[in-house]
């Protein structure tokens, strides 16, 4: 099966009940963004300029706890921001799994390990042992780390931390290889820290899930050799969705300079070429997105946006119309259904009923549309039981000899690349800026969050390039 039986079984009963009980609109995920504070600065991430002003403030638990009870979504993505700076999230999942909900926790992955020790600090044993010596032994914990684990006092000891369950998954953001992911996310290294942190939370037992966004210059050979290495990980799952300017600065630009859209942002068309091999990737990998949905990116059929089915709630409010979009900020979920005009967006029979919305296709909108079947269509039934209760793709394991590590491990990293282009004027000219091209494209990050961080290390070398090139 796709997901744990239990996790199947309380997301159907959830569909049952709202359609038996004829509910027009009803949250199926809550994206929840305690904050939007994050240690990364990822190339385009929207929440950085969206919430520039309210980077340091953040939810408090009771209210995190208290959105879920009020949407009562069973599945809650913990996104951001980084959710792992949020100071109560140990607190937060355990009261949320209270609540019996679903748990993804969308993670740039850097801080993964350390809350991981914490959980092997807290349940040190001689079967954590076990584990411990192999984690050591694959240099993901140091001798250093290891000895604080064994030598955990009381306060260590009694910490709530996050444990391994089939109710929850750590949902960890990777778009692309080494030399790629680590450009997106403008710092060297933290592909493989994500790497190291995958493979120790399946030693632990966790479940583990990739959250992938595809951009205009994403390679699809390299998507394929991604999902190839992640799958020898024996990783659980894999979202992927296109990442979607819908920026009016945009439309802006197509008015005044002239430019075509497609030079510049993923349209619908170009999206449904990125993922035209969807649904062969999804016999092979364990692709997390509905069947229908994944007709939907790949041109097959049309779908109608069910934003609502997954709201998104942060320090503002409930954020509408969807989590790419802000309308505006509600007070309460119930609130925002009433007061939404929802027939104002989405693309009907090819035509944008908003401008913003002409070529999204992003899994916030239009994945639950598949689940609750707004676009039924003969067979997808059957579909969906398919996807859910089917044998899931094995791990491949031969994709272990995918060269995933092509950045900065073997020397060739991006920043490695612009220090060369310092000393070259000729190389500056001609790759070291391209190697910062999403600068300049500047695409929005759906499925990540936002966060401040120290971009000084790039912007300085930016600087230099361009001020070699002028000299
Ligand atoms: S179509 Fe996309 S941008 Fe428009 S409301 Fe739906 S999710 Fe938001
Ligand atoms: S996309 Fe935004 S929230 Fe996610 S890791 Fe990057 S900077 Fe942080």
């Amino acid at each position: 099966m796709r997901f744990p039986l239990a996790l199947t079984a309380k997301i159907a009963s959830h569909i049952v009940k709202h359609k038996l009980r004829k509910t027009p609109k009803f949250a199926m995920v809550l994206q929840l963004e305690p904050l939007h504070t994050c240690n990364l600065t990822c190339t385009g991430c929207g929440r950085i300029r969206e919430y520039s002003t309210s980077l340091k403030d953040m939810m408090s638990l009771e209210d995190c706890l208290g959105s879920a009870v009020e949407c009562d979504a069973p599945m809650v993505s913990i996104c951001g921001g980084e959710p792992l700076i949020y100071p109560k999230i140990e607190e937060l999942i355990a009261g949320l799994r209270q609540q019996g909900r679903v748990i993804y926790i969308c993670t740039n992955g850097v801080f993964m390990r350390k809350k991981m020790r914490d959980y092997m600090a807290a349940h040190y044993g001689p079967e954590m042992e076990v584990k411990l010596v192999k984690l050591v032994a694959e240099k993901l914990v140091s001798e250093k780390d290891a000895e604080v684990i064994r030598k955990a006092d009381d306060k260590a000891r009694a910490k709530v931390t996050i444990s391994p369950s089939k109710w929850m998954y750590w949902n960890v953001h990777v778009d692309g290889l080494e030399y790629t992911h680590d450009l997106i996310v403008e710092r060297e290294g933290v592909f493989k820290e994500c790497i190291e942190a995958i493979k120790m939370a399946k030693i632990l037992g966790y479940q583990v899930a990739t959250n992938t966004t595809v951009y205009k210059e994403t390679d699809v050979q390299e998507l394929e050799d991604m999902f190839s290495y992640l799958s020898s990980l024996e990783v659980d799952g894999h979202t992927i969705s296109p990442g979607y300017d819908y920026d009016a600065a945009k439309k802006d630009m197509v008015k005044r300079l002239g430019k075509q859209p497609e030079d510049f942002f993923l349209t619908r068309d170009m999206t449904r070429q990125k993922f035209a091999k969807i649904e062969d990737w999804g016999k092979r990998f364990t692709i997390f997105g509905t069947p229908v949905y994944q007709e939907f990116l790949a041109g097959k059929r049309e779908l109608t946006c069910t934003a609502w089915a997954i709201p998104t709630r942060n320090i503002k409010g409930w954020k509408a119309p969807c989590y790419l979009m802000t309308d505006g900020h509600y007070a309460g979920y119930q609130e925002m259904l009433r007061e939404v005009k929802w027939e104002t967006y989405d693309v009907v029979d090819g035509k944008a009923r908003d401008p913003r919305c002409e070529h999204c296709m992003v899994h916030c909108g239009y994945d639950p549309s598949g689940a609750l079947g707004t676009n039924y269509q003969s067979g997808d039934n059957w579909k969906n039981f398919r996807y859910n209760f089917g044998a899931k793709p094995k791990p491949y394991l031969e994709g272990a000899k995918v060269n995933a590590f092509n950045g900065v491990s073997i020397g060739k990293g991006h920043l490695a690349e612009a220090k060369a282009a310092i000393n070259s004027p000729r190389a500056a000219a001609n790759g070291a800026q391209a190697a910062f091209s999403r600068k300049a494209d500047d695409h929005s990050h759906e499925g990540g969050g936002c966060g401040t961080g120290d971009t000084s290390q790039r912007d300085e070398l930016l600087a230099k390039i361009a001020a070699k090139k002028e000299s």
